[in-house]
């Protein structure tokens, strides 16, 4: 197929990955993107670094609603509401608690989510390696601790789903735990070992990476901010941006969590919000760990990057304009220094970073990926929800696929635009 001019917007994970691939496949690529691509604006840039095949468990399963009260009760508890956001998310939340109201829809899920994920890692690594910055992405493993092997039991559902996506894991006595993590709190007795996944050691400069190198390959980078579409006769002429029109044959929304709008413009209407969330990077810590580890119970994955340790979690519903609640970052704190006790109480304050951002999540668990309705010279690759960073090159490879008219390599049918009417 010919050249096109394809504008990507939103230069996170997903809008960097994909103007790389569209460049190299040849066609003319603008990135309109109003910061700096890999920048703190971006969710791709504070996540908790994980490339995680095992990412197939949607957050919603039967009876999470019965643990919701007991998390928004635990001052250290992993989720928390602004309720006066309430009544303007209240559609979205049920319809979130309906997608995981059954094991069967829980297994659809879960079976769609696979296609994204299960290559992830060698995806990443091609990806990085195909940047410059093989370096980024160590494939190190995963550590999933609990207190013992019955809280593991506990969790039958999630493991069960990973099994038959092909995640193979090792299981770990408190003693082979200890020795491979010897900072980790002695209350952890159990563990599964993921050995073939991997993690971003800076997904900021990671970002900047894919974003550079594809400007290298002849992209251009717009600094404006996208507000509609140009359409004649359900054909794309242009995107309408902060600092004028941009012509293009093809326009690909990878905004995340500012989704909304834009696939309105394009003749879809999706319930996605901000799943809020936190992290601390602690420079030069004290205690740390060697692999990214995720404490069960906590919910928080513990993760070692160039920049130090960083802790990454907390899901806040809030609305996507309200500003930071710091405590959040403070409740990762005093998590840090319980799961790693070697850590002091008086880091000095500027050795702790702290950043706030937003999980694009859509109210059934999946990204929202296909031609939208109004013109199907637009494509949706939004709402990665908690997954985005792991599932970004084959989102990318997905796309390319639909701009140059190739049957796509997995069924897009449970991403579709058009399945919330
Ligand atoms: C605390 C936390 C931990 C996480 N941990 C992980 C993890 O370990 N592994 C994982 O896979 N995922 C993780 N995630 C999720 C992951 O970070 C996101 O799913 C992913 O970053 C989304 O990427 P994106 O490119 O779609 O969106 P973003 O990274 O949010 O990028 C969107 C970009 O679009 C730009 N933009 C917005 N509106 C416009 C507009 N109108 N015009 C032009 N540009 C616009 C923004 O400036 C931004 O740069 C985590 C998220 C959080 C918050």
């Amino acid at each position: 197929m010919s050249a096109l001019s394809v504008a990507v917007i939103g230069a996170g994970a997903v809008g960097a990955a994909t103007a790389l691939t569209l460049a190299r496949e040849g066609h003319h690529v603008t990135l309109i993107e109003p910061g700096e691509p890999g920048g703190e604006q971006a969710a791709s840039y504070g996540n908790a670094c994980w490339i995680s095949p095992e990412s197939v468990v949607p957050m919603a399963t039967p009876g999470v609603w019965r643990k919701v009260p007991g998390w928004l009760s635990d001052p250290l508890g992993p989720l928390t509401i602004r309720w006066a956001h309430l009544p303007t998310l209240a559609p979205w939340l049920v319809r979130f608690l309906r997608a995981g109201s059954t094991v069967a829809k829980v297994e659809r899920t879960s079976r769609a989510l696979r296609g994204l994920v299960h290559d992830a890692v060698e995806r990443h690594e091609a990806l990085a390696a195909s940047a410059g910055v093989s370096e980024l992405i160590a494939r190190n493993g995963h550590l999933y601790a609990f207190r013992d092997r019955a809280a593991f039991e506990a969790e039958a559902l999630g493991w069960r789903l990973r099994r038959e996506a092909g995640v193979r894991w090792l299981e770990l006595s408190a003693e082979e735990l200890h020795q491979r993590e010897p900072a980790l709190s002695r209350e952890y007795r159990f563990a599964l070992l993921l050995e073939d996944a991997a993690h971003v050691t800076d997904p900021g400069a990671y970002v900047a990476a894919l974003a550079s190198a594809a400007l290298a390959q002849g992209a251009m980078h717009r600094r404006a901010r996208a507000t509609g579409f140009e359409i004649r006769a359900g054909r794309l002429q242009a995107v309408l941006t902060s600092d004028g029109r941009v012509a293009a044959d093809r326009a690909v929304i990878a905004v995340g969590a500012h989704g909304k709008a834009l696939a309105a413009a394009a003749g879809d209407s999706v319930p996605i919000e901000s799943e809020r969330g936190y992290h601390i990077v602690i420079e030069a810590p004290e205690a740390s760990v060697r692999t990214p580890v995720m404490v069960a119970d906590a919910k928080t994955p513990l993760t070692p990057t160039v920049r130090g340790l960083r802790v990454a979690g907390q899901v806040e519903l809030a609305s996507i304009t309200a500003e930071p609640a710091w405590a959040r970052s403070d409740v990762l704190l005093a998590l840090a220094r319980r799961l790693l006790p070697g850590l002091p109480s008086d880091i000095p304050p500027e050795r702790i970073r702290r950043w706030m951002g937003h999980r694009p999540s859509v109210a059934d668990g999946l990204p929202v990926l296909g031609p939208a309705s109004g013109s199907a010279d637009i494509v949706h690759a939004f709402g990665h929800g908690h997954i985005g960073l792991a599932a970004a090159p084959k989102t990318a490879a997905l796309v390319a696929d639909l701009v140059a008219q190739r049957a796509p390599a997995i069924d897009l049918a449970p991403f579709s635009p058009t399945r919330f009417r």
